[in-house]
């Protein structure tokens, strides 16, 4: 076999930027909801490597798609037409209900380029005078990591040392319909609104009911474009297609009852391409997306067709296994177990989620070392997850879990909290 565990963390160490602090857990093979470590040990992921393996690891559809397309034709840049795109284009289109999609790799890059299709459709369409234009954003917004996405955090571990820094972005506070308003009626050169369903970075923050509706509604009277960055909280993971369902034509029978949130623009990445390869992707109606012109923007890898392969053969996984529907039910009965088992322990604040993005908000200081602990012991027992903000560990396994698996799961969670709550006392402060 490989390396050992202990050897391969060493050349992390030694030949690796620092840029994470992992787990101690090396990991060597993934199937479905499980990964093994490098001694065969095997876990239940309950990160999905943020929301991108949705379909569970090396599903044999994607994979074969992604192997098939590279044996074929993988990349022609888009100097070229190839045979893959329009079609991948039209899917995607026709399934998110736009008039057209612009694909990228990362997710940083489709808010990136969400932002300059946003900036330029302020310029050209709405008739704001070069340079001005505002786009608001939220507190604890998590869009990425690039110059520009840095210049709008909030997280001053992301933004330390990188300055200077980008203008024209103004920040409100999250799930603050009021603020908004304010914003928007104060400052006419306001282009865009850009904002997470769900905040998914900052601790898995599911805003109010009538959150996006009203947000919606205040951006179309302001006449200010409503970006929904559903690179996390997209592909089923919330327990519907989109979470700003009401624009993707998903046919869920428990979709159809919530208000239509159409965002102007949106945004995809992760799991558009279950975990096989780096897709994201911007989609806009014509209206908006025809402010792109050749020379404009562009990537060498952005559509090619391994990518437009993958990304079909991820979406078609979505829908035929019926994944936003199996997300909705086993996200309900997730909460409600852990809320029964744990809802009265005393390392536990709050549970929260929606669909399968679901967190445990622990008792404890942020910089207390309990969420970490508590995800060592997790660990232990079979089961990864990871705190986010310190005090906050979330819930995420790939959608392709059984109630069988998820059961197994929740009592995973529950010894090791129950376990660890015996002899744990808060650190003050
Ligand atoms: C992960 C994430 C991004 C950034 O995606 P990358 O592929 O890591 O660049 C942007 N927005 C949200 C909401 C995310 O969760």
């Amino acid at each position: 076999m490989g390396i050992s565990a202990s050897e391969a963390i060493a050349l992390e160490n030694q030949y690796g930027a620092h840029n994470y602090h992992p787990l101690p857990v090396v990991l060597a093979k993934g199937e479905g909801v499980h990964v093994w470590d490098t001694e065969g040990k095997r876990y239940f992921d309950f990160l999905s490597a943020y929301s991108a393996v949705n379909q569970g690891h090396c599903h044999p559809k994607i994979v074969e798609a992604l192997v098939e397309q590279s044996k074929t034709l993988s990349l022609t840049s888009r100097a070229f037409y190839n045979n893959k795109l329009g079609e991948t284009e039209q899917y995607m289109a026709q399934t998110f209900g736009f008039d057209k999609v612009l694909l990228m790799n990362s997710g940083a890059e489709a808010v990136e380029t969400a932002l300059k299709i946003a900036r330029r459709w302020g310029y050209e369409k709405k008739g704001i005078s070069q340079d001005d234009a505002i786009i608001v954003v939220c507190e604890q917004n998590f869009h990425g990591r690039t110059t520009t996405i840095i210049s709008f955090s909030s997280d001053q571990g992301a933004r330390k040392g990188f300055g200077p820094f980008t203008s024209g972005f103004v920040q409100i506070p999250y799930n603050d319909t009021h603020a908004l308003e304010e914003v928007l009626k104060s400052r006419p050169n306001v282009i865009g609104f850009l904002v997470e369903p769900i905040q998914g970075e900052a601790g898995v923050h599911v805003p109010d009911e009538a959150y996006l509706s009203a947000c919606k509604s205040l951006c179309k009277t302001h006449n200010v474009l409503f970006i929904a960055d559903e690179i996390q909280t997209g592909i089923a993971r919330t327990g519907k297609l989109l979470a700003t369902c009401g624009s993707c034509n998903c046919s869920d029978s428990h979709c159809s009852a919530t208000p239509e949130v159409k965002p102007d623009v949106l945004i995809l990445g992760k799991a558009i391409s279950g975990g096989a390869y780096p897709v994201s992707a911007v989609l806009a109606d014509d209206a908006i997306m025809e402010v792109i012109t050749p020379g404009s923007h562009g990537s060498t890898y952005g559509g090619n067709p391994v990518a437009s392969a993958v990304a079909i053969a991820a979406l078609e996984v979505v829908k035929n296994e019926k994944l936003a529907e199996n997300a909705f039910r086993l996200g309900e009965h997730f909460r409600k177990s852990l809320n029964e088992a744990l809802g009265t322990s005393k390392l536990v604040k709050q549970i929260r989620g929606k669909g399968l993005l679901n967190a445990i908000v622990i008792a404890d200081h942020p910089e207390s070392e309990t969420a970490w602990n508590l995800c060592v012991s997790m660990m232990d027992r079979g089961l990864l997850a990871k705190p986010t903000h310190g005090n906050i560990i979330r819930f995420a396994p790939p959608l392709v879990i059984t109630k069988e698996e998820i059961d197994s799961c929740i009592q995973i969670i529950v010894d090791a909290f129950t376990s660890y709550e015996t002899d744990w006392a808060p650190l003050e402060g």
